[in-house]
């Protein structure tokens, strides 16, 4: 059985009085779930340290918003895996479409940051998904299949097995607009089916123990229907996970 995840993504949100009030409510309506589900929230950078702080032994995971594919070096602006894990994270958002479209970084430029977060021992949490214009165009499966492949090409199928791959449609995230279980469902499926299909042997186990997880505008309302789909096994909560009582509802919703 696999474990599902809820994942709180701040965004460039917070500030050290916001956190900690925040922490403060959350964390007593999360601490229930942490056996049934694999809990973590993912601050800014410059607050990682206190929020390490505040979860404390509740069993709630950090996690960061991305990590530079280089080691270590001249790279002004970057923040590498092993700082994230010298700081306690346990998760990095990877190819977030916020990252992707607003900037610019391409899919091999993810694919090298999918590397670092595995190669200094953190899970990545692989995120892709299409705009409108690709799904209006029926470029869905293909978009995605390329986000999948160039990793796949850097880091090899097994490693994938290592991660998370978070399926947010672009044109759902902080908009208000949730993809219908149908269109999720339809993703999911051929996500593993891909994975399946790109494995060599006879064994398709990688499709079936990766955890694929959904995000894109989940709310308190729509998170029940969501995450009763079979193949849904998680999801990644931006906007939400800044109000304590619903991603409270939503991780009951898991
Ligand atoms: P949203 O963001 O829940 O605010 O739509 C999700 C995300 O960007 O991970």
């Amino acid at each position: 059985m696999k474990k599902p995840i809820l994942i709180g993504n701040w965004k460039m949100n917070g500030s050290l009085q916001a956190n900690q009030a925040l922490m403060v409510r959350v964390l007593p309506r999360l601490r229930m779930f942490r056996k049934s589900i694999d809990l973590a929230v993912c601050p800014p950078y410059p607050y990682l340290f206190q929020v390490r702080d505040l979860l404390g032994y509740t069993g709630i995971a950090l996690g960061a918003q991305n990590a530079s594919g280089f080691v270590s070096g001249a790279y002004t602006g970057e923040v590498s895996a092993t700082m994230l894990h010298e700081m306690g994270c346990r998760y990095v958002l990877v190819g977030h479409s916020e990252r992707r479209l607003l900037f610019g970084e391409s899919s091999l430029e993810v694919a090298a940051r999918y590397r670092s977060v595995l190669g200094a021992g953190l899970t990545p949490v692989l995120c892709v998904g299409e705009t409108l214009d690709e799904r209006e165009s029926d470029q869905t499966g293909l978009v995605i299949e390329r986000q999948l492949q160039d990793v796949i090409d850097k880091v090899g199928l097994s490693a994938m097995a290592n991660g998370i791959i978070a399926y947010e449609p672009v044109w759902a995230i902080g908009t208000g607009r949730t993809a219908t279980p149908e269109q999720v469902s339809w993703v999911h499926q051929q996500i593993r089916q891909f994975i399946a299909n790109n494995t060599p042997e006879a064994s398709d186990d990688i499709s079936q123990r990766l955890r694929v997880i959904y995000g894109g505008s989940v709310k308190a309302e729509n998170a029940f229907e969501l995450f009763s789909l079979a193949d849904v096994d998680g999801g990644l909560i931006g906007g939400a996970s800044l109000h304590a009582d619903e991603f409270g509802t939503i991780a009951g919703a898991l």
